[in-house]
């Protein structure tokens, strides 16, 4: 998934806004950070989505992002949510690619990607969902700011730069 995890980092902080965003868009595009960093600098054995994304790995990275927010915020609730968000990004990913479960298990996935336009389609909805819970969350004068606004509309564009080079490029890997 692309611009779906930034919408639901989104739903985060309209759930509970005293988390800021910034720590929900890290927990949730963290495995794709770690993944990218195990590609850079690791040997390819085990391969970068087995250290990024599978269940495991997910549960250490989810562990970790919320005991981090716990020791600076003191946010139980918080913590639970920066860990779910981390989480929430695996979860989504089996619906647009195909991904490592455990090592030796099976790789779990819809593989979306592979049509970008219901990709698309899907992601815009979880992008569109994730800002209105956000924007619900606004005091009622913002709610219809020009910043609000841009910022669906640029999360929209994003989505669909994305797949439309999901369909000029299929099977483009990340590194
Ligand atoms: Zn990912």
């Amino acid at each position: 998934m692309y611009g779906g995890h930034i919408g639901i980092a989104l739903a985060g902080k309209g759930y509970r806004s005293t988390v800021p965003l910034w720590v929900l868009l890290i927990a949730t595009q963290l495995p794709d950070w770690a993944d990218a960093a195990a590609c850079s600098f690791g040997s390819g054995s085990p391969p970068s989505e087995m250290l990024s994304h599978s269940i495991p790995a997910v549960a250490l990275l989810a562990t970790v992002v919320a005991i981090l927010y716990y020791a600076a915020a003191r946010d139980t609730g918080g913590s639970a949510l920066a860990g779910a968000i981390v989480v929430s990004h695996m979860i989504a990913d089996y619906i647009t690619g195909l991904k490592p479960t455990w090592p030796g298990g099976p790789f779990v996935g819809v593989e979306l990607y592979k049509h970008p336009a219901v990709d698309f389609g899907i992601e815009a909805a979880v992008i569109v969902f994730g800002w209105m819970i956000y924007r619900r969350s606004l005091p009622s004068d913002r709610r219809d700011s020009s910043p609000v606004n841009v910022m669906l509309f640029c999360l929209l564009l994003l989505q669909l730069a994305a797949s439309i080079s999901f369909s000029l490029f299929p099977g483009m890997k990340k590194c």
